[in-house]
């Protein structure tokens, strides 16, 4: 994709045609789209959640009569499989409009907290109230679920959004577009507006209530940076270089198909790929058989029955092919692959694993996002965890072993926002979880209760009957030291003295 003439141009990665173009929106018109949907939160903020609910369900119902038009404009956009498009873009997106259907209700009810005694006859509630205008910015490589999830969320919890999808992929966010406004939306409680990073930079110098990006972590930066200079509070969900650690016991040939998998479904572009495998020394050999032995029975290109279709993303292979020639060039080794100048022309690059590398290299240091899997043999388990932890990433994370209490020990200490035992990525697939990153992967988390939360002020609530004339605290102040003295030391010790703290709390109600 590029821009111009204020157009964006939608190319195919697969064939390098023209699939269509799209009207970029005017930054002049910034202002108008942050009035519009100031105004909708009027009303849609008053909606009670049961109603915002029922936009959500002829949403989901719209997608599901739609699927495979979406699941084409998906793959034709961004150049991945269309089994790809329908298991990891569309299926994710629907399974959250469903979960929040089920449990939204009852995650943004106001709820009743417990009063602690020194607060005697008041109640307590937490009240969940919407922040206002939310922008959601999102990238090409989910384009869909990256949008419309964080979309949905803070549609639930009573927020207006903006959206800026990912100029790379511009059918994607007119088809976003089109799904909201066909489930019959009001009128200003979704925009979207399309363009690249100045009409992204524009909408973040707006007057946005609360930024959702996902993205690079170079761009987070620049988005903190605008937003905190109005405290504008955000949620970063950023890159990832998540490790894979195999242990000599584990069922290896699961591991081997789990993480080339993880290492190259979507030609590596997820931000939870496997971008590092420490395997134990013990099997590091015998592994690598194995992993070439799967990578030698996968098939690319861009039909029903391929198994990874293109980068997306043309600038992306620069940066995988970085990596690469800097790993070849210090004595690194392919397991599988070629090197870069062999590459065939156009945007399918080869699953490639590569041995003997140092943990240095750009390849295990930074985010690679293409099919490029370093591989690094272990001695002990201290070791992978340290070496696991040694990035300035944590976002996902699995461990392999058949000895549970070792995975979940080994899990607790990686620095990461998940970790999976004997499985990969899959913790995003479950709505119920939280989603987020530690480190430079980011700020926040979203998904289960807490990702409608995040869009919400939450508010401390209590209540007084109003019936007594004073407060014990409040002034006069006169003779009320050693009685408040006796009252917190009663109160506080270990063993509480009930005569006492009742004789004390008496006479300060008295000399109100
Ligand atoms: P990107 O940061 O280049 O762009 C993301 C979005 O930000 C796009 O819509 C872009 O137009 C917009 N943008 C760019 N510059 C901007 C600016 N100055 N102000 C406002 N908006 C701006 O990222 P990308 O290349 O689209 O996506 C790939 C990256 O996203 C990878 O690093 C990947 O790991 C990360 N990612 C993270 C997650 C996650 O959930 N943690 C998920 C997917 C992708």
């Amino acid at each position: 994709m590029h821009s111009a003439h204020e157009r964006l141009q939608a190319i195919s990665p697969s064939t390098g045609k023209l699939l269509g173009e799209i009207d970029e929106t005017p930054i002049q018109h910034v202002d108008v789209f942050y009035e519009k949907s100031k105004m909708a939160f009027n009303q849609w903020s008053e909606l009670p959640v049961s109603q915002r609910l029922e936009y959500l369900k002829k949403l989901k119902e719209y997608m599901v009569e739609n699927i495979e038009v979406i699941a084409k404009t998906i793959a034709d956009d961004t150049g991945k499989v269309l089994t790809e498009a329908l298991v990891a873009d569309i299926m994710p997106t629907l399974d959250a409009i469903q979960h929040i259907c089920q449990h939204g209700t009852k995650m943004l009810k106001r709820e009743k907290i417990k009063t602690p005694l020194l607060l005697i006859g008041k109640k307590s509630f937490v009240e969940y109230m919407p922040r206002g205008v939310v922008l959601v910015i999102s990238p090409w490589n989910y384009p869909l679920q990256l949008a419309v999830v964080p979309m949905i969320s803070a549609l639930a919890a009573g927020n207006t959004v903006i959206l800026k999808p990912s100029e790379v992929t511009p059918l994607v966010g007119k088809c976003i577009e089109e799904l909201f406004i066909s489930a019959g939306f009001p009128d200003g409680v979704v925009q979207v507006a399309h363009g690249g990073k100045e009409v992204g930079a524009a909408f973040t110098n707006g007057s946005p209530d609360y930024i959702f990006f996902t993205g690079s972590v170079r761009t987070g930066k620049i988005i903190q940076e605008v937003a905190a200079k109005n405290l504008v509070p955000t949620t970063l969900e950023l890159g990832g270089k998540d490790p894979l650690i195999v242990f000599a016991d584990a069922n290896l040939e699961r591991a081997a198909k789990g993480a080339v998998w993880a290492a190259f479904t979507n030609s590596g572009q997820v931000c939870m790929s496997a971008e590092r495998l420490y395997v134990e020394k013990s099997v590091y050999p015998r592994f690598l058989e194995l992993l070439k032995k799967e990578v030698d029975k996968l098939v690319q290109g861009n039909d029903e029955n391929s198994d990874i279709g293109t980068m997306t993303f043309p600038a992306q292979v620069e940066i995988v092919k970085k990596q690469l020639d800097e790993a070849l060039s210090r004595g690194a080794e392919l397991v599988t692959g070629v090197p870069s100048h062999l590459w065939q022309k156009g945007m399918y690059l080869p699953p490639t694993i590569v041995k003997n590398v140092t943990h240095d290299m750009k390849i295990i240091q930074e985010e690679a996002f293409g099919p490029l899997l370093p591989v690094v043999p272990f001695e002990t388990e201290e070791q992978a965890i340290t070496l696991a932890n040694d990035t300035v990433y944590g976002l996902n994370a699995s461990v392999w072993t058949h000895d549970r209490a070792k995975a979940r020990r080994v899990a607790s200490r990686l620095v990461s926002g998940a970790v999976v035992i004997n499985d990969v990525i899959v913790t995003v697939a479950h709505h119920g979880l939280p989603f987020g990153g530690t480190k430079q992967s980011g700020i926040g988390r979203y998904h289960g209760s807490g990702g409608l939360r995040t869009f919400c002020h939450e508010k401390a609530i209590m209540e007084d009957s109003g019936r007594r004339k004073s407060e014990i605290q409040w002034y006069p102040y006169k003779g009320k030291y050693p009685l408040f003295l006796n009252l917190f030391k009663s109160y506080f010790q270990s063993k509480r003295n009930w005569s006492t703290f009742a004789r004390m709390y008496i006479k300060l109600l008295k000399r109100n």
